[in-house]
C-alpha cells in the first residue's frame, strides 16, 4: 500500500528507514481512501506482530490501527473477545 516503508520480522523495524513499523513515512502516505482496505491488512500484520514482539497486545493492535478512533483498551477488549488475550 506504502511503497518502501515495509516491515522486516520479526523486529516489526521499517525496511525503509528502521522506525518502528508502521513507520512515520508510512503513517504520512496512507492515503484515506486506503484505511478501509488497511484495517483489514493491518490487523492481519498486528496479530502476527504480537506474536513476534514481547509487548502488551492492546498496544501493539493501537500503534497498527493508529488512524482509528480504538484506545488501548477497546483494542483490549478486542482481543480479548477474539481470544487473543
Ligand atoms: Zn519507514
Amino acid at each position: 500500500m506504502v511503497s518502501g516503508h515495509l516491515p522486516r520480522r520479526p523486529s516489526w523495524a521499517c525496511r525503509g528507514c528502521a522506525e518502528p513499523w508502521p513507520c512515520p513515512a508510512y503513517r504520512r502516505r496512507l492515503r484515506p481512501a486506503q484505511q478501509p482496505l488497511a484495517v483489514v491488512v493491518l490487523t492481519t500484520q498486528a496479530v502476527d506482530a504480537i506474536r513476534d514482539l514481547a509487548e502488551p497486545p492492546e498496544r501493539v493492535l493501537r500503534r497498527f490501527l493508529w488512524f482509528t478512533p480504538l484506545t488501548e483498551a477497546d483494542c483490549l477488549a478486542v482481543l480479548r473477545s477474539t481470544g487473543h488475550a
